[in-house]
């Protein structure tokens, strides 16, 4: 029954590979918090490398790799500007607040992508009443807008105007790699003016554990502390960095497949009576449809795709979401859309 699953719950859901379990068995290690295991260095140098930047450190996951971020940047009683979709705000357990002392400042954009435009209303300086602002965040791809991609010209335009204003930017890139692959370039080029960038190893890179951050070593030195406070301090996490180096070095250059897939996907759904969705805004591997006009909840819908070994997630009482990823192919696919296409068919042509 086990090989008949689909899940398209998230890309979360990926397991190891052979060859990562290899390199975890084989990995040379030593004590991480004494800065001494060399597969973790190992990994911290290549992502430094990878995106261009001075320094990069392992976290156990991309909300302490985000909240690590936000700490250093900030000072408590602030305002951190982000969409209010974001994962910072919406899938932290409130940290941002509970560890930073920050308010959140949030704003809808349409397709969760943000602009100057949108931001620089909501730029508070010193003034004797209200919060300053002291953070503008950004998440790219966006997961709860559908995986929508940043235009580098829109990220590059915030990041300058930030800056004319004093304030960091931190991206939210847990998929960057996937917003990469979208828009065609590398993403030390998409993520060059952030003054920190967190993208996750775990998601469709496909390692079992780990997020990475990256950004001048003066930033990396003082994310070393809060990753402390936090309790993210490993001892021989060689063992995990081994699979992370394959994730790295290796799956970024698969990711179009998974695209393909989401869009694959997107169209087929389409043409389905009683499902909504616009495949033109599916732009990497995460989609939302509206299951409305089938009758039924999402909840009912996802229920029952499960009973059938295919599994996705509701977001609301309308909205499915499916994510695409390394262990789910193109068959996959297609048994996943067949399932639905016989959950939402009309209760008489299901008893015929
Ligand atoms: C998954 C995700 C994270 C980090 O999640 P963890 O489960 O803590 O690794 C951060 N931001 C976004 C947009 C995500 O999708």
């Amino acid at each position: 029954m086990k090989e008949l699953m689909v899940d398209l719950r998230s890309d979360t859901v990926t397991k190891p590979s052979e060859a990562m379990r290899k390199a975890m068995h084989d990995a040379e290690v030593g004590d991480d918090v004494y800065r001494e295991d060399p597969t973790v260095n190992r990994l911290q140098e290549r992502a430094a490398e990878i995106f261009g930047r001075e320094a990069a450190l392992f976290v156990p996951s991309g909300t302490m790799g985000n909240q690590t971020a936000l700490k250093v940047h900030t000072r408590p009683g602030q305002e951190v500007i982000c969409e209010e979709r974001c994962h910072i705000y919406n899938y932290e357990m409130g940290m941002l607040a509970a560890f930073s002392g920050l308010v959140p400042r949030t704003i809808h954009a349409e397709d969760g992508i943000l602009t100057w435009n949108l931001i620089a209303p909501h730029i508070r300086k010193r003034n004797d009443h209200r919060a300053r602002t002291g953070l503008i965040e950004l998440e790219n791809t966006s997961n709860l807008a559908g995986g929508s991609v940043y235009p580098l010209a829109t990220l590059n335009e915030i990041a300058d105007n930030a800056h004319a204003a004093g304030l960091p930017v931190h991206l939210d890139g847990a998929r960057i790699f996937n917003a990469g692959v979208a828009v065609g370039k590398p993403v030390a080029e998409i993520t060059r003016k952030f003054d920190s960038v967190m993208f996750c190893l775990s998601k469709g890179l496909g390692a079992p554990v780990g997020s990475m951050l990256v950004g001048s070593k003066e930033f990396i030195e003082e994310a070393l502390i809060a990753r402390k406070m936090l309790g993210g301090g490993m001892r021989q996490a060689g063992i995990l960095a081994a699979a992370g180096l394959i994730a790295l070095e290796e799956n970024p250059k698969r990711l179009h497949i998974d695209h393909a897939n989401a869009r694959f996907l997107a169209q087929e759904l389409a043409q389905i009576p009683g499902i909504k969705i616009d495949p033109a805004k599916v732009e990497s591997n995460i989609l939302f449809f509206d299951v409305t006009g089938t009758g039924l909840t999402a909840q009912e819908v996802s229920k029952r795709l499960a009973a059938q070994g295919v599994l996705a997630n509701p977001t609301s009482g309308q909205l499915i979401r499916m994510v695409t990823h390394l262990d789910v192919d193109r068959a996959g696919c297609e048994r996943a859309l067949q399932v639905l296409r016989e959950v939402v068919s009309p209760r008489v042509a299901v008893a015929s």
